[in-house]
């Protein structure tokens, strides 16, 4: 996983070189950075609609870095490699919708940040216990006829509010954290440093439960449910704030139509009549993608509060299962999936997939299948008559949903029903 530490700098290390020299050379490379990532955004448009560009080398494969190298001679080859790369990732995240004119060309600006390679910087720890970074930002033939030295060092600050950036700072300067690509920023008039690293799972495996293991369904009065094997435990997630999001959603999409109607329409005309539409539809993705973050967040939570090391999940696909009377029915569930299980993953807790055959209607307890309880809210099993006694407990009545998910839960694999289909972690 990775993370970034993000760093203030102080001063030069040398206190020969002053602010006002160092801030002209890190002003002057980011502008010329951002020529130069702004000439390969452009080459790269070219090359995708086809047109002539001379920037390709003998694969075929755009190359800008010797046209860059000849036209820039100040900056450090290792930085216009960065660039490039970067430029490159952008346009290859955006050309499908730049291509087909839903977006502009991206470009950069001219205070846009400069990527550091990892072979151009370290970390270096000053007898004083302060930290700096040395940074190669002129090309040797500059720094041959300029006033500066080719590598600058940088003193970093150490007023970070959190203790765990120091020990971080200390690992990268021990070489015992993996870095990347980092870049310096202008942020008001300071500078600093963000560099990224790779961060470790954090074990919590010995802290888990033995044999616990938590299901997770998809409700059908609840958005979730969950239930534990050897524990009392549940909750779920409700549902009506997706349902009415849902209704609104048509709502809205309903008056778009009626307001433009666009039968007739042509070219730009339904074009035009369509973009409110399309509006929608990202407002609606990002809504998805923004709740899916905060299910993900939920049930992780929920295991990690309970040392439970695995998390079982209904496995697609409801719609074949012949239910799609969940409340999550029209929602991206694989997305959901894989929010969870990137969450869990920095936990150390596994997660696993079950293609579950009617876990709504079997009993949790005695596995005895019942009569689909359609529209009933609550479960009741005829053959051990679980859910009869539970009613007047203090857990109270066993609703379907959670029934569902104890039955991910208890169930084994050698179980009839419950086929095991995905094993995502190991
Ligand atoms: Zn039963």
């Amino acid at each position: 996983m990775q993370r970034s530490l993000k760093l203030k700098i102080v001063r030069p290390y040398d206190e020969s070189i002053t602010w006002e020299e160092i801030g002209y050379l890190l002003r002057g490379i980011s502008y010329q950075i951002c020529k130069m990532s702004n000439y390969c955004m452009t080459h790269h448009l070219l090359r995708a609609l086809g047109m002539e560009t001379e920037n390709l080398n003998p694969q075929g494969n755009l190359y800008c870095y010797p046209r860059l190298a000849k036209e820039y001679p100040d900056v450090p080859t290792g930085i216009i490699c960065a660039a490039e790369g970067r430029a490159r990732k952008v346009f290859q995240q955006k050309a499908r919708s730049v291509l087909f004119s839903e977006t502009a060309l991206p470009t950069f600006r001219k205070d846009c940040s400069i990527p550091i390679p990892v072979a151009g910087y370290s970390l270096l720890k000053t007898e004083t216990d302060t930290y700096v970074a040395n940074i190669q930002l002129l090309s040797r033939k500059a720094a041959k006829t300029g006033k500066l030295p080719g590598r600058i060092q940088f003193v970093l600050a150490n007023n970070w509010r959190d203790k765990k950036a120091g020990s971080v700072l200390r690992r990268l300067a021990e070489g015992t954290l993996k870095r990347g690509v980092a870049s310096l920023f202008r942020a008001k008039r300071d500078w600093y440093i963000s560099i990224p690293y790779e961060a470790e799972p954090i074990s919590m495996e010995e802290a888990f439960e033995p044999g616990l293991v938590m299901g997770v369904a998809f409700g059908s009065r609840c958005a979730l449910a969950y239930a534990f094997n050897h524990s009392p435990k549940r909750g779920e997630l409700g549902g009506e704030e997706v349902l009415s999001h849902q209704k609104t959603l048509q709502v809205r999409k309903m008056q778009i139509r009626q307001q433009y109607n666009w039968s007739g329409r042509k070219g730009h005309g339904r074009e035009n009549a369509l973009k409110p539409l399309q509006l929608l539809y990202e407002k609606e993705r990002n809504y998805r993608s923004l709740t899916n973050e905060r299910y993900a967040k939920w049930i992780v939570e929920i295991a990690k509060k309970n040392r439970c090391g695995v998390i079982r999940l209904e496995a697609a696909n409801l719609k074949h299962l012949g239910k799609p009377n969940i409340v999550l029915a029209r929602w991206p569930r694989a997305a959901l999936r894989k929010k969870i299980r990137d969450k869990a993953e920095v936990y150390g807790i596994e997660v696993q997939e079950y293609a579950a055959d009617k876990i709504q209607s079997r009993c949790s307890r005695c596995g005895a299948e019942q009569e689909p309880a359609e529209g009933n809210r609550w479960f009741i099993c005829n053959d051990c008559g679980y859910g009869k006694e539970e009613k007047k407990t203090a857990g109270g009545f066993i609703s379907v949903d959670y029934n569902a998910a104890r039955n991910l839960a208890v169930w084994e694999e050698k179980d009839r029903g419950i086929k095991p289909r995905l094993n995502i972690a190991k």
